[in-house]
Formats: C-alpha cells, structure tokens, sequence
C-alpha cells in the first residue's frame, strides 16, 4: 500500500503526493476580489484566496490542468508556476495555447511520469456543460492516478464536467479508490438553468455507479458562480443509500490529508 497525501489549496487546487512525486492540480493561486470572464457574457468573482501561497508549495513534478481557458482553473499566478513544474499536462488544444512544457493528451490517452514511483496518468473526458456546449465551453479532461502497489483502486480527479455518458464511462472503465470530484452545479446569470458542472444530485448519481471508498468534493466554493456549496452536497448525500453517504469525504482546505491508495 501507498499512502498519498493530498492537500485541498482551495476552489480545484490541489497538491497530490504520491511515491516521492509531486503532482499539482488546476494551479489558482490569485488572492480573491477579481471578477473573470469566462467569456459569453458569463463571468464570476474569486472570494477566497488559496490556504498556500503559490511560492511556499515546492517543486512540483507535474501539473495537471484540467483546462487552460477559466481563471477559476489556472489564473495569472498559477501560469507563472507552470515554467518551473517538470512537466504540464493539459488538452491537446490547451497545449498549443500554452507551449513551452505543457503536453496534449486525448481523453482515454495514458501516459506515465519518468523514473521511480511514476504514477501512470490516464486522461478521463469532460463535457463542461449541456449537449454541443464544447464549441462554447471548450475541451477539458480529466485524470486517473495509478501506481505500482495501489490498493484500492485509481485517484480520480473529475475535472470540471456535467454528468454524461462520457464521466459514466469512467465508472465502467475504471476501479476508482479515491474521487476528487469538481462539483458546485455551476450557473450563470445570462444563461438562467443551464449547469456547466456537476451537482450534487448528479454526484451521488455518479457515486452510485462509480462506488469509490472516498468521494472528495472539491472546487465547489470561494466563487460566485458556485450554486451548491457543502450543505447542498452533505444534504444530497445524507438522503442517498447509508453506504454512498459513508463515502463522502471532507478536505480541510490547506491540510495535508493521508489517504489510503
Ligand atoms: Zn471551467
């Protein structure tokens, strides 16, 4: 068995650690106050700074970048982080925009980081609003860990996503241990109902198929634009089968957390 520490930074930060490696996810290390666009007439405003500051996390052996185009994903001061991490691994659209080190994967695309306790890195699909929303929205993906000797199946980061056939498929791809799942059912005002991701009906739903030992909410507060926010999703998964509401996990933000991988 592996442990893996993980340490929720805030919104869909994340510093994974895992056999010597340093994995960073979705870098936002802006202090808060600055409304972005998202482009569409669609924009939020941050309201919580990141529990690290960008210059205390370390070196970092890659990063992962669910997508490159929301501020919310990878802001000013996560990008200044990516030159210096050894590898960024992003959308294949999301690397042509950023260069330097960032490599493109397809969903479903595995790959592996070098020398000893390289995790094996497989790309998971997104679709970060309704049907057709991708030329609108754009590409983003996600990612599943695995290691040599991990137990209980793959650290799954969602990415920021809808519910559909796509994330269903993971359930039936994958044994997933450990779901970092970007949740918020995400809503803006020039587009009324429409959801860009995940919520926390559609979580459990998710959960049902996906059975991980722990579900991990994360990029679900510190902005405007988030509908559902911890109540929402304790609520929706106190009322779900006792074995699904067992699986919920809570990250203290800026703690580094051991989980059993
Ligand atoms: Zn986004």
């Amino acid at each position: 068995m592996t442990t893996t520490r993980i340490t929720h930074i805030g919104g869909p930060t994340a510093l994974i650690e895992v056999g010597g490696r340093r994995l960073l996810t979705d870098p936002t290390f802006d202090p808060p106050g600055r409304r972005y666009s998202f482009g569409w007439g669609a924009s939020s405003r941050k309201l919580t700074g990141p529990a690290i500051a960008a210059a205390d996390v370390g070196p970092i052996d890659a990063v992962l970048v669910s997508h490159d185009h929301h501020g919310d994903n990878l802001d000013t001061t996560g990008r200044a982080l990516l030159p210096e991490a050894g590898l960024v691994l992003t959308t294949a659209a999301g690397a042509r925009r950023l260069g330097g080190n960032a490599r493109g994967l397809q969903p479903w695309a595995t790959t592996q980081l070098e020398a000893p306790g390289r995790p094996t890195i497989q790309v998971t699909p997104c679709r970060h609003g309704p049907p057709f929303s991708r030329p609108i929205t754009g590409d983003v993906i996600g990612f599943a860990l695995g290691w040599e000797g991990q137990e209980h199946g793959a650290l799954w980061i969602t990415g920021d996503t809808v519910l559909y056939d796509g994330v269903r498929q993971v359930a039936d791809r994958l044994q997933v241990g450990t779901a970092l799942l970007h949740l918020g059912g995400v809503r803006f005002p020039v587009t009324g109902p429409i959801r860009y991701s995940m919520t926390a009906q559609e979580a459990v739903q998710l959960c049902r198929l996906l059975r991980p030992r722990s579900a991990i909410p994360v990029h679900y507060e510190g902005w405007t634009h988030f509908r559902q926010g911890r109540d929402a999703i304790e609520q929706e998964f106190a009322q779900a089968p006792a074995d699904l509401g067992r699986r919920l996990q809570w990250l203290p933000i800026g703690t580094r957390i051991s989980i059993a991988g």
